[in-house]
Order: structure tokens, then C-alpha cells, then sequence
């Protein structure tokens, strides 16, 4: 991974260290150690994928820092990710509904993805707006790295998916998998700001109520339309 210009202590969130390491000649490195805490910057750029993946799910927010600031990936990716996150979602919540036509699958599974969708919205709408009245700016905070929160804080969708291939006659353990969002989203931004504990958590719970209030009532009248589409 090559060097960034500025880079995130993954311990104390410090963020104006030079860069994560030395290299002294190709596949020689040293790491730099943080002029905050003094320990090093980035542990993560020796360490296997699978460790950061363990981390990740033990919401260890030195992952979550890694990978919001320091691990280098495009703007286009992300994208492309969160269109597959999106379409995960969607299948995800298709599966709230048992469709019994060929038509009706696929009927549902647009709906379906329509709500993914607006439900993308209304995390977008509601995430600037506790930005803006709480006065949480953070000027790290561009397109990417918002991107970047987003993937990684609905990184369980892709499991849950994976869930849904063994499991299908309940909805039972998606539901408890879905849970992982709140935890998961929390830290990533407590990873971006880092002295607003209390003002995030409210953040996060007041958007998930808006988001679970949303779903439902989208859930409902999908199960409205589809019914009436039956009859
Ligand atoms: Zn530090």
C-alpha cells in the first residue's frame, strides 16, 4: 500500500502525522510511530486481511480508522460497492415477503429495491442534517469517506445475504444480523469524530428510529400493493 500524505493515528485518532511508514527499499519498511501517543501510526498495514476482517466484526474502532482514512481505494469502487450493497439490501428485505408468481417475485423484489433505495436517501438526508445542527463538522469529510461510512457501516448486508441461502424459513436470524448496523455505524463515526461520543450515539439511535419508522411503513404498503395486485 503506498504511502499517504497525511495519515489517522488507528489508536488515538490523531490526524496530523506525515506519513504511515519509511521504505527503504521495495519491501522494506518501517512504521512511523504517531506524534500523539507515540505508538505506531497504522498496525494494520502488516497485518493479514483476515485480522482486519476479525477486527471489523469485533468493532475494534482501530480497524474502522484504517480503513476510513487510511487504506486507499476510489471513489469509483466505492460506488460500484455501494450499488452491491444496495442490491443486497434489497434482496434482503424482498425476502420480509413471500411471493408466490413468477410475476409477483419479481414485482417484489423492485419494490423491494426501491425501499433499499430510499432508505439510502433518508440515511444521506438525515446524516447531513445531524452534521450540520450538531456541529459535528470533520474537514476529512468528503464524498469518499462518506462512502466509505456507508459500506462500512452496512458491511453486514453482504453476510447477510450469504445467511439467506441456508436460511430460508425464517427471518429470525437476518433480524439479529440487521442489529450488527447500529454498533457498526456508531463506530464508524466515532472513527470520524473522534470527541462526540454522547452526540453520536444520540445520532445513530435517532436515525435508526427514523429508518426502522420508514421501513415499516414502507413494508406495509408493499404488502398492500402487493396484495391488491393479487386480488
Ligand atoms: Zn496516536
Amino acid at each position: 500500500m503506498p504511502s499517504t500524505v497525511t495519515s489517522v493515528c488507528v489508536l488515538c485518532g490523531h490526524g496530523n502525522n506525515q506519513s504511515l511508514y519509511k521504505e527503504y527499499k521495495p519491501g522494506a519498511i518501517q512504521l512511523n510511530q504517531c506524534v500523539n501517543c507515540h505508538q505506531f501510526i497504522d498496525k494494520y498495514i502488516e497485518y493479514d486481511r483476515v485480522i482486519l476482517l476479525l477486527d471489523m466484526f469485533l468493532l475494534r474502532i482501530q480497524s474502522y480508522r484504517h480503513l476510513i482514512f487510511n487504506y486507499e481505494i476510489s471513489t469509483s469502487l466505492l460506488l460500484r460497492l455501494l450499488f452491491v450493497l444496495l442490491f443486497c439490501h434489497g434482496y434482503i428485505e424482498s425476502c420480509r415477503y413471500v411471493a408466490t408468481t413468477p410475476s409477483l417475485i419479481h414485482l417484489n423484489f423492485h419494490l423491494s429495491l426501491a425501499m433499499a433505495f430510499t432508505e439510502f436517501g433518508i440515511i444521506c438526508l438525515t446524516s447531513f442534517i445531524a452534521k450540520g445542527l450538531l456541529k459535528i463538522g470533520h474537514s476529512k469529510l468528503d464524498l469518499n469517506r462518506f462512502l466509505r461510512v456507508i459500506v462500512l457501516s452496512h458491511f453486514i448486508d453482504y453476510c447477510s445475504v450469504i445467511v439467506t441461502i441456508w436460511i430460508h424459513e425464517s427471518y429470525t436470524p437476518i433480524t439479529i444480523l440487521l442489529l450488527f448496523y447500529i454498533p457498526a455505524q456508531l463506530q464508524c463515526y466515532r472513527a470520524l469524530f473522534t470527541d462526540h461520543w454522547f452526540k453520536l450515539l444520540s445520532v445513530v439511535l435517532v436515525q435508526s428510529i427514523i429508518l426502522k419508522i420508514a421501513n415499516s411503513i414502507m413494508f406495509t404498503r408493499r404488502a398492500e400493493f402487493m396484495d391488491s395486485f393479487l386480488s
